[in-house]
């Protein structure tokens, strides 16, 4: 039996604060994030050399779920969440060794508040997440052309995304702190994804569902297929 000790190398700070709408993988939300390193490793030497790349590999922990443990099989959710695959077989959260990988884009190596980062875009990880390897991302030999992406071949489709006056005039107001970059098309790019389960995809759904981003919290709700932004409020917790 293998057995190692692995530890975290950085944590990842995102602007999504709960697992519920953060995009399914990687690229599909373009948004900045920063990879921190953790401070036995805060050393630009660890770094040094990486802005010669445009894209990292993220190792990572999907540590809000390791509790929960982890099935032979899972219902993927572009299966509608009516079929089973292997463990194996899909991206799913639920892992023997609870490790996930995504491609990042690389902005720059920045210093904040004393501690070496790497300004990120496109994640799809929660605020906090634990990451156990940095990779460059090598073109000639990670990106394989003609490859087959089984029952996730294509991005999925992009549900339109429409706005209430209130919703309109507060991003407005947010929009003047710097803190809250972009926050339109933020909101837009996330709730596009459709966020919701599969199984509430299939019939008329009067739920209002909110999603966290920043200290935000986005109410919102599908009519006629479409997604409404009802209005946003600060996060209480
Ligand atoms: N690209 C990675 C992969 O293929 O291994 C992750 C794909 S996984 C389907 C993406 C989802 O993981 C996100 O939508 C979010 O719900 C969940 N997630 C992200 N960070 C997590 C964490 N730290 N713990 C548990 N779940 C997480």
């Amino acid at each position: 039996m293998f057995t190692s000790e692995i530890n975290a190398v950085a944590i990842c700070r995102t602007p999504y604060k709960q697992k519920f709408g953060i995009p399914r993988q990687p690229g599909l939300v373009d948004v900045k994030g920063y990879v921190e390193l953790v401070p036995e490793l805060n050393n630009l030497d660890t770094v040094r050399g990486i802005e010669q790349y445009s894209h990292l590999w993220l190792l990572f922990c999907f540590h809000e779920n390791l509790a929960q443990g982890w099935k032979t099989t899972v219902r993927p959710p572009r299966l509608g969440g009516n079929e089973k695959l292997g463990v194996f077989a899909t991206r799913s959260t639920f892992r023997p060794n609870g490790i996930g990988q995504s491609v990042v884009k690389l902005h720059a190596v920045v210093q904040r508040k004393g501690k070496v980062c790497l300004e990120i875009s496109g994640m799809d990880l929660l605020d906090g997440t634990p990451i156990i390897d940095i990779k460059p991302y090598i073109p000639f030999s990670d990106a394989i052309k003609d490859a087959q992406g089984g029952i996730a071949q294509f991005a999925p489709e992009l549900m339109p995304v429409d706005y209430s006056d209130l919703a309109i005039s507060q991003i407005q107001n947010y929009s003047q702190n710097s803190q809250y970059q972009s926050l339109q098309p933020l909101i837009s790019s996330v709730l596009a994804q459709d966020p919701r389960p599969a199984y509430k995809k299939a019939k008329q759904d009067p739920k209002i569902y909110q999603v966290a981003l920043y200290d935000l919290d986005i109410f919102w709700q599908v009519i006629n297929n479409k997604i409404n932004v009802i209005e946003l409020k600060p996060t209480t917790v």
